[in-house]
């Protein structure tokens, strides 16, 4: 017998005329390219989606087909987000810090029809749109007066004036709730990046379980700073979550560096902010040495790489502000765990809680996890034993777009790569990629652990460890270290830092000073450019 309940597909357009509706007057503010700030409502947003969508049956895009974004976050970006994924398009959200060939590579993977983007990347729309023959029109994010007249790009358009003759009334179309919504390629560090294609189900079913409370637990009090961009996994879903929360929006287009985000959480109120650690870091680095505070900022995700307990502290201590330190991977539409404590730990010590706060954190429903040993077998939640985690869940992918690299499943479950414990109270903590663990003698060192340590030390603004090969242990770890402008820290004090904070044997055997370490295109280490660039090195003997 079937329940008696009204059955709807869940539609990423219902979240917008949600907003609509209950949260009109709720504002969105943007720092734009130009430099100045834009603000509109959620019923501007909407009445704008329903033009994109208008704009898109007028180039006579069809179902399913794929509309690209190079784009800052911003509110026509956000448009964009609702009017071709609510029109039954794919938003292809592209990230523009990719080398320009890999550009090329997905967008005519992806079949990409149309491709919006801000005005800050017409030099690469200049350098790959000749190899790009499936994209009939490409639409720059701009006022009409904006448009340079010797683009050189054919179909060019700008985005207002696309938008502008179409009428601001769409009945947005209902459909399978397991239609694909929007497409985002994984970072592809080796090999060729792949599609991962989410459906309007699984993004919706996302957003509900990021306004979770031991999640961002949004709200229509919030006023939301997603630095994380939209190009990457969708800003970890918050477009989505905060259309159904209506909370205040605020997008910080291309000024990402300390003082301008500061700013824009102080002038904007923000309460609750995004972002992966490089950013932060470069946050603080702004607020300390110039004395300042936060009047309302209480709390933050971050994710993307480990967060060091350094900064944890920093926040809390010196701002007030928690840290809900999260973990996630393109192929979960992110979100896999997240860190906030549970009521048996209220009276821990703070060092206890600190300790605790610093894993990777809880999963929430909706995400199940587990850690298998090499042969696929299930290794216990004892917080020491490490495996290979593998996770599964209504909103992580079961296959690639195009089926690219087969199925990736093994009996159900999606192996993340990543090397993790878990605690007798659920929490899972990240050692490592599983290609970056360090073994030692047979023993595997994190080298994330490794990096938080040194990150600890004042005058160390960031570290990457690497194993190097030694003929005795196999492989022992080293450091790369940059310093903070500045500081000095020699290794030897450098190495004395690591005494009492972790095993001896799993002290670096050497500190490398750089001056930078390379990024990949979503902020990550590249450890793999990093080794190269350190082939030639030699243990010190
Ligand atoms: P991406 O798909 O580009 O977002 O990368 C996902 C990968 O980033 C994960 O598989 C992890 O290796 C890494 N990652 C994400 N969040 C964290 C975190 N909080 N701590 C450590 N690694 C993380």
């Amino acid at each position: 017998m079937l329940g008696l309940m009204q059955s709807q597909p869940l539609l990423i357009s219902s979240l917008i005329e949600f907003a609509e509706r209950h949260h009109g007057s709720a504002e969105i503010v943007s720092r734009r390219v130009e430099g100045d700030l834009h603000r509109y409502t959620y019923k501007d947003a909407a009445k704008r989606s329903r033009q994109v969508a208008n704009a898109l049956d007028g180039l006579k895009i069809g179902f399913s087909e794929r509309v690209a974004t190079l784009a800052w976050n911003g509110y026509r970006h956000l448009e964009l987000y609702y009017g071709v994924s609510g029109s039954g398009r794919v938003l292809h959200t592209v990230n523009p810090r990719l080398h320009p060939d890999q550009i090329v590579w997905i967008t005519n993977h992806a079949e990409d029809q149309v491709l919006c983007f801000d005005m800050t990347f017409l030099p690469i729309v200049q350098a790959v749109h000749a190899r790009c023959p499936t994209v009939k029109r490409w639409v720059a994010l701009c006022d009409a007066d904006k448009l340079p007249a010797d683009s050189g790009i054919p179909n060019l358009v700008s985005y207002e004036a696309w938008i502008a003759g179409h009428a601001t009334t769409y009945a947005w179309p209902m459909f399978d709730e397991n239609t694909a919504s929007s497409l985002c390629y994984t970072s592809g560090t080796t090999g060729n990046p792949k599609g991962v294609l989410y459906s309007h189900r699984s993004t919706i079913l996302h957003a509900y379980a990021a306004c979770l409370p031991d999640v961002m637990c949004l709200s229509a009090r919030d006023s939301v700073l997603p630095v994380v961009p939209m190009f990457h996994v969708n800003a970890w879903g918050i477009p989505y979550s905060a259309a159904m929360t209506g909370c205040k929006l605020v997008f910080p287009g291309p000024a990402l560096d300390g003082k301008s985000v500061y700013e824009l959480i102080e002038s904007e109120q923000v309460t609750f902010a995004a972002g992966v650690p490089t950013v932060w870091q470069m946050l603080l680095g702004h607020m300390k040495p110039n004395k300042l505070h936060f009047s309302v900022l209480n709390r933050t995700v971050i994710g993307g790489s480990a967060c060091p307990p350094a900064m944890i502290s920093a926040f809390k201590d010196d701002y007030g502000v928690s840290v809900l330190h999260g973990w996630g991977m393109t192929e979960m539409s992110p979100l896999g765990t997240v860190c906030t404590l549970k009521n048996s730990h209220l009276a821990l010590s703070k060092d206890e809680q600190l300790k605790i706060l610093s894993k990777q954190g809880r999963s929430f429903f909706g995400v199940d996890m587990k850690i298998v040993d090499s042969a696929g077998k299930e290794l216990p939640w004892d917080g020491k034993t490490y495996g290979d985690l593998y996770v599964k869940g209504p909103w992580i992918l079961r296959e690639y777009f195009k089926d690219d690299g087969g199925d990736p499943l093994v009996e159900g479950w999606f192996p993340t790569g990543d090397v993790a414990t878990i605690d007798t109270d659920a929490y899972m903590q990240i050692t490592d990629r599983s290609k970056d663990v360090i073994k030692s003698g047979g023993e595997w060192i994190s080298s994330i652990d490794i990096e938080n340590i040194a990150v600890g030390h004042p005058a160390v603004a960031m570290a990457a460890c690497i194993g190097v090969a030694h003929p005795k242990w196999d492989e022992r770890p080293i450091i790369a270290v940059v310093k903070r402008p500045g500081m000095d820290v020699s290794r030897e004090e450098l190495l004395k830092f690591y005494e009492g904070k972790t095993a001896k044997w799993q002290i670096p055997d050497d500190v490398v000073f750089v001056d930078a370490i390379p990024l990949g295109a979503t902020g990550k280490m590249l450890k793999t450019r990093l080794r190269a660039i350190l082939k030639d090195y030699k243990l010190p003997v």
